[in-house]
């Protein structure tokens, strides 16, 4: 199967070019060709095998030009090993009413990043390898908490690979910044920006296409690429545990084969729910995709309104990781929604750049609802849902966890719509301990361990075993630099690591 790039249709790459690559030359996304369609049989196949088999069975439909054995050393090394707990990367928990919690959270870094940055540097360096004739990568990567450390820790001593991290300097939970600032490998380097997240994103972006830049790093047989949701080899995996929840359902008699259900997503850059979407066209029987989002409510607009504004007030929530108000990954939907129009995309998206703004027509709108509901609750009603889960079905969630429970309760006021629901959890609660603490009433610990362990004995929930092993980790870096000093820092690590 080949990929084309979303603002230019006449291209057409293989899967290992996507992945090495992370982003088309003329800005757009890579989109395979043709999305395959799966019928009975091949769900029934699903329904016995383990995670790794499962991501395997789905790749293999994408990744065509990867060996069957490249793909099986991928799968095992992403979800099996230690990597995540008991070996199952993706458990499903009945609530008992319906709503069943797909845990993507069980991996090294506690969010459903894993799930995609454990699997795409082992894509990455086959892919390399066929499409970059073995040239060196020098990932960048600007993180907003989340991506970096899950992209560290996936990229941490692979070969032919080094990965700068750059993160806004107070900007990121303690835990987060924690968690990258003591991470190991002799591959990686993780630096604090004097400014906020979009600083960062834009002087990363800026180095990408630097010319001086590209040429230098040539020099050194290397090519940047990118970790971010942009990365096709970060789409890919997370359409597996779609697949992989539907069997799992299916599997404990939970619903009959072909029956429809509806995903709940906590929603930011719109990578997790467009896996669902495209896991959807594929003939998974999806009834409704449920788009949740906090005070940053831009799709929840979207949606309703067809017109993505951008122009509005940021609001930092309880939810960081969904703190977003351009959804880079919509671009892919918008490619589907115009019947793969890359004119029109592109023009949407100069106008995104130039006006912050664009609109969908009638028809468009009339389709994306065919397929998504948009909503979204604030802080305050996301403290109510952490409160009420608890009590009422002894179940601790995150807070963009509850944001997806909360919007699916909205969901079915409005609609009355009765299909089981998967509802699609992203982060351990561990992992913003004080917000759910604050959340069940009891007031925070300054300390972040303090409140981590207070949650475990308030709860009876168990701290997963990567937050208690930080505390007694070393801080390895301490950098605080300025965004216009990020192309001499990245020139100097390039040059300082074999
Ligand atoms: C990244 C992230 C999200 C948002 O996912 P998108 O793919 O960007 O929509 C939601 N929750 C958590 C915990 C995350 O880390």
């Amino acid at each position: 199967m080949q990929y084309t790039s979303t603002r230019d249709k006449t291209l057409s790459v293989t899967s290992s070019f996507a992945i090495a690559n992370g982003i088309s030359p003329e800005g757009g996304l890579y989109v395979p060709e043709t999305l395959p369609s799966v019928d009975e049989t091949w769900l029934t196949d699903l329904l016995e095998k383990e995670y790794p088999d499962r991501a395997e069975q789905v790749l293999s439909l994408f990744l065509t030009d990867f060996s069957a054995e490249e793909l099986r050393s991928a799968v095992t090394g992403a979800y099996t090993n230690g990597v995540y707990e008991e070996d199952w990367a993706a458990p499903l928990a009945d609530l008992s009413d319906g709503r069943f919690v797909l845990e993507l959270w069980h991996g090294p870094t506690c969010a459903f990043k894993d799930m995609a940055l454990q699997l795409l540097p082992r894509l990455m360096v086959p892919a390399a390898k066929r499409a970059l004739d073995g040239k060196q990568i020098m990932i960048l990567v600007a993180t907003s908490g989340d991506t970096g450390k899950a992209a560290l820790e996936g990229f941490c001593d692979v070969e032919g690979v080094k990965i700068a991290v750059f993160y806004p300097n107070e900007g990121v939970s303690p835990m987060q910044q924690l968690q990258m600032v003591t991470q190991r490998g002799g591959n990686v380097a993780v630096y604090a920006i004097e400014g906020n997240f979009d600083n960062a994103q834009t002087e990363v972006k800026k180095i990408f296409t630097d010319r001086k830049m590209i040429d230098r790093l040539a020099a050194r047989n290397t090519v940047f690429s990118s970790a971010n949701s942009i990365n096709w080899g970060r789409l890919v995996p997370q359409i597996v545990y779609y697949f992989s929840a539907y069997a799992d359902m299916v599997g404990c008699e939970c619903i009959k084969q072909g029956d429809p259900v509806n995903f709940v997503v906590p929603t930011g850059n719109f990578g997790n729910i467009l896996a669902g979407y495209y896991a959807k066209r594929m003939g998974l029987p999806v009834h409704k995709l449920i788009c949740a989002s906090n005070s940053n409510n831009v799709l929840t607009d979207f949606i309703n309104d067809g017109v993505y504004d951008a122009n509005r007030d940021f609001f930092t929530t309880l939810s960081p990781s969904m703190d977003i108000l351009v959804s880079s990954n919509l671009e892919r939907l918008l490619f589907e929604l115009t019947d793969r129009d890359s004119e029109a995309v592109r023009d949407m998206m100069e106008q995104l750049s130039k006006e912050r703004r664009y609109a969908i027509g009638d028809e468009m709108k009339a389709r994306l609802a065919e397929d998504f509901w948009g909503g979204y609750i604030d802080d305050a009603k996301c403290q109510t849902v952490i409160q009420n889960t608890l009590d009422d079905v002894g179940y601790l969630v995150d807070p963009h966890t509850a944001v997806a429970l909360g919007v699916y309760d909205d969901y079915k006021a409005a609609t009355g719509d009765t299909y089981p629901a998967v509802i699609v959890s992203t982060a351990s609660p561990f992992k913003f301990a004080g917000s759910v603490l604050s959340a069940l009433g009891v007031s925070q610990p300054a300390d972040e361990f303090a409140a981590v362990r207070m949650l475990a004995k308030q709860t009876g929930v168990p701290v997963p075993e990567s937050i208690e092993a930080l505390e007694n980790k070393k801080i390895r870096f301490s950098k605080v630099i300025l965004p216009d000093e990020m192309p001499a820092e990245i020139e100097a690590f390039a040059s300082n690591i074999k």
